[in-house]
């Protein structure tokens, strides 16, 4: 469906929960989520619902998100039962991959098409302090396992000032070794994220300067800006949502664990479709879509996300 600027609204972005495995620092508080009440939460079949309403309406590619996905226990299930939905093209998920050596054959089986596996540093040390309970190894355990299952994975790292800016080559460098994209993204100021003041954010123009003899490659038609290293595999990219914002070419909203479709991640406004039936869900996304903003307000150390959660309760 087309909004009133005139973007086309193709993307659908699923958080099935906000729990998760990890607990990385510049997305969700040391103590975890909440738990909310089951009745607060989408179930599987308003989820299904979601989707064949957003469907119907013209999204064709779906990405299933956290939290951590994969600790959702009906996980392969929603997978299985989404991938068949009418019209959706594309089923994409976003892990940090700790889950994904036991999982990968499952969810490949249930119509998972790509992977992004979210890995900030490839040092154990950095990567026990980033994510403040995790072992190094068990995201690389998942990187092999998606590779295993044959899926094309994308890397994102989150870029932050005086933590991993250090290790752009290496982590650039897995582009050689293995056929992955990986893409540097901007650290965006969610709302606990005091903690990565001015000195983290650095923008992603950083990144070109650290790697001289990465070449400009043509979009994928996603965000990211692509370079490529010679001999490698895989691109690199850069996603700048607060340098150099991509309101204008947005073709994305976004349904939360808590059933609330944001119609931009940095806006506070929420719409809820809990208690609707598939109907009433697709009336009500009709709405949100053509009344999508223009732009989401400003974004830096100093203007924080408008959005009023952190990334794990929406889904990044
Ligand atoms: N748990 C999964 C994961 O980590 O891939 C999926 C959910 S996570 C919220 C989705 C993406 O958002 C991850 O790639 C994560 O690094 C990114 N993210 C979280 N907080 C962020 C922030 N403040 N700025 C930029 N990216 C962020
Ligand atoms: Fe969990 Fe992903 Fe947030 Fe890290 S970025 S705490 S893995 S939801």
């Amino acid at each position: 469906m087309i909004d009133q600027y005139g973007r086309n609204i193709t993307y659908l972005r699923l958080s099935v929960t906000d729990r998760c495995n990890l607990r990385c620092r510049y997305c969700m508080p040391p103590e975890g989520v909440c738990k909310k009440p089951h009745a607060q939460m989408m179930t599987e079949d308003e989820m299904i619902a979601a989707v064949e309403a957003a469907a119907s309406l013209g999204v064709t590619k779906l990405r299933v998100t956290g939290g951590e996905p994969l600790v959702k226990r009906n996980i392969v299930s929603i997978c299985r039962r989404a991938a068949r939905v009418p019209g959706i093209e594309e089923l994409c998920l976003t892990t940090n991959g700790v889950l994904l050596p036991q999982l990968s054959a499952q969810l490949c089986e249930a119509g998972v098409s790509r992977i992004n596996l979210s890995l900030d540093t490839l040092d154990p040390d950095k990567y026990a302090r980033i994510t403040r309970v995790g072992r190094l190894e068990q995201a690389l355990a998942g990187l092999e396992a998606a590779l295993t299952a044959g899926w094309r994975v994308k890397i994102n790292t989150v870029l932050i000032g005086g933590f991993n800016d250090d290790e752009v080559g290496r982590l650039a460098g897995l582009t050689l070794r293995y056929p992955v994209d990986v893409r540097f993204i901007e650290l965006m100021p969610m709302l606990d994220s005091d903690e990565f003041g001015e000195a983290a954010f650095i923008p992603c123009t950083a990144v070109l300067e650290r790697l001289p003899q990465a070449a400009p490659v043509a979009p994928d038609g996603g965000v990211a800006r692509l370079y490529r290293l010679p001999g490698a595999q895989g691109n690199i990219g850069l996603i700048s949502p607060v340098s150099d914002h991509f309101c204008g070419a947005c073709n994305r909203i976004r349904l939360t664990a808590d059933g609330k479709l944001k119609p931009c991640l940095h806006s506070a406004d929420e719409i809820s479709l809990r208690g609707l039936t598939k109907q009433q869900m697709r009336e009500r996304m009709r709405e949100v879509i053509w009344n999508k903003p223009a732009c989401h307000a400003e974004l830096s150390a100093h203007h924080h996300s408008l959005a009023g959660r952190n990334m794990n309760q929406i889904g990044g």
